[in-house]
């Protein structure tokens, strides 16, 4: 039987050109905010609001790394993402107030499990276990302040593009996304906050190099074995 009681360490990300590494509260994540993926997935890309699930804070991956293929699939999916991490949060945020909250931004990608995310959405079930499984976000280096408002966003597999879209694309703005999302929690220092995917999501296989990219951040790179 174990006597003590654990000590838990904060998740950490890197920060671009600095030592100092930025703590990770909580990860939220928008479903379908590209209109073209929107339509992929079979939904109509009206304006209806935005909305979230979240990933556990240890799921962040560092960027270079050898990750195992996730247990439990046959159908590993990448979805490349801009995102944003907190400085400052509070609630009820207006969208004029969400850029001085800022602390930076990244590229990132919302590894899924499709195949139980298909069985979820088919169930009416939540999405936990095809979301939020361990080593499903991957980070690359946080670039400081706040992101462009449009510029390409891509992801490539082996060297081959697969997804291919722009920031200025999204059906829903950064500062509509986390005032949408105070309303329904507070956000704070620390949150990060996975933005959606452009059109071009598809399957990662053994051995294959994923990068994602996005213009004036450091890319994020992972190779699944
Ligand atoms: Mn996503």
């Amino acid at each position: 039987m174990i006597q003590e009681v654990p000590v838990l360490q904060v998740p950490t990300i890197c920060i671009a050109d600095s030592t100092a590494r930025f703590p990770v509260r909580r990860i939220f994540c928008v479903g379908q905010n590209y209109a073209a993926h929107a339509r992929e997935m079979g939904s109509d890309p009206n304006r209806r609001p935005p909305f979230f699930f979240c990933k556990p804070s240890d799921a962040v991956v560092a960027s270079g790394l050898r990750l195992p293929y996730p247990p439990m699939t046959s159908d590993l999916q990448h979805e490349v993402e801009l995102v944003i991490a907190l400085g400052e949060g509070g609630a009820d945020i207006a969208p004029h107030d969400v850029p001085a909250l800022i602390f930076g931004h990244a590229v990132g990608i919302d590894l899924t499990r499709r195949d139980l995310q298909a069985e979820a959405k088919k169930a009416g079930r939540p999405w936990d276990m095809s979301k939020g499984f361990d080593r499903s976000a991957p980070i690359g280096p946080l670039r400081k302040g706040p992101p462009p408002g449009a510029g390409p966003i891509s992801l490539a597999v082996d060297g081959e593009t697969r997804q291919r879209g722009d920031l200025g694309d999204m059906i829903w703005s950064v500062p509509d996304i986390v005032s949408c999302l105070s309303a329904y929690v507070a956000v704070a220092a620390g949150d990060l906050i996975f933005t959606g995917t452009p059109a071009g999501v598809g399957p990662i296989h053994r051995g294959q190099e994923v990068r994602g990219r996005i213009a004036g951040v450091e890319d994020i790179v992972v190779t699944f074995e």
